[in-house]
């Protein structure tokens, strides 16, 4: 059975724990940063950025408020990104079948600049990043070594406030629909984030644009819904 996170953001305080775990276990460095008018930072993923949590400063019923959003891979039941580079090189990202990990390797690089960029397009959360440098592709592995030994990630070890969550997929959508359940009382627009797509499921207060972007597959009028990324996905890749 897959494994999924279950992240509650009525509990992120935005402490930034799960960011700096992620950099600690992977033996990721720092990133140079300047001030951009946010106390997040820094300001996007990059290929030695895997966790991020975003701040949004939003008006909600005319009042401010602050929205915390600790972006990651969301590991897709059926990956776009993999489909798409399956055209070209099946090793390049794989599906790891105990856990439901998509995994980006070492044969990354062997995939043209273009191809590269098509896998970057596929993704409906604007996730993989390429470094110039070496012409891999990165991104969160769910933590695939410390997962294997009977850990959790580490960015799910470190979270102070019990929002992050980690096990077999059927205990985790359980304990979302719980909490859902329990927040709805003072969140009433709260709900649960592309849940039948992703092991990652965010449960959100408000409204997924608010947060960012891509917070949700089709967030943005102007991204791709999952339904035509996979689309996508299958026009370059015909025989899948
Ligand atoms: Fe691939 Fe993007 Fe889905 Fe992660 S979120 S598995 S990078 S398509
Ligand atoms: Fe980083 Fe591991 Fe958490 Fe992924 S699961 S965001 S790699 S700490
Ligand atoms: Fe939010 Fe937990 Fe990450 Fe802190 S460690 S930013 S509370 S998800």
């Amino acid at each position: 059975m897959d494994k999924t996170f279950f992240i509650d953001l009525t509990r992120c305080t935005a402490c930034r724990g799960c960011q700096v775990a992620c950099k600690q276990w992977h033996d990721l460095p720092a990133e140079k940063t300047h001030n951009f008018g946010s106390h997040q930072n820094p300001a996007d993923l990059s290929f030695i950025t895997y966790k991020l949590v975003r701040f949004s400063e939003v008006e909600v019923g005319g009042k401010l408020k602050w929205l915390f959003f600790p972006e990651q891979c969301r590991h897709c039941i059926i990956a776009p990104c993999k489909e798409v580079a399956d055209g070209y090189n099946e090793q390049a990202i794989l599906r790891d079948e105990t856990t439901g990990a998509v995994l980006f390797t070492g044969l990354t690089e062997t995939l043209s600049d273009d191809e590269k960029q098509e896998v970057r397009e596929a993704c409906p959360y604007d996730i993989p990043r390429i470094d110039k440098e070496t012409g891999l592709l990165s991104k969160c592995d769910m933590c695939i070594d410390r997962v294997h030994n009977g850990m959790k990630p580490a960015c799910v070890s470190i979270c102070p406030t019990g929002a992050m969550n980690f096990g077999d997929r059927d205990e985790m959508l359980a304990l979302a629909e719980k909490q859902l359940a329990k927040v709805k009382k003072s969140y009433p627009k709260a709900h649960l984030v592309d849940t039948d797509d992703v092991n990652v499921i965010y449960l959100a207060e408000e409204d997924p644009k608010l947060y960012h972007e891509f917070m949700a597959a089709d967030a943005s009028p102007s991204t791709p819904t999952m339904g035509r990324r996979r689309m996508m996905a299958k026009f370059l890749n015909p025989l899948r």
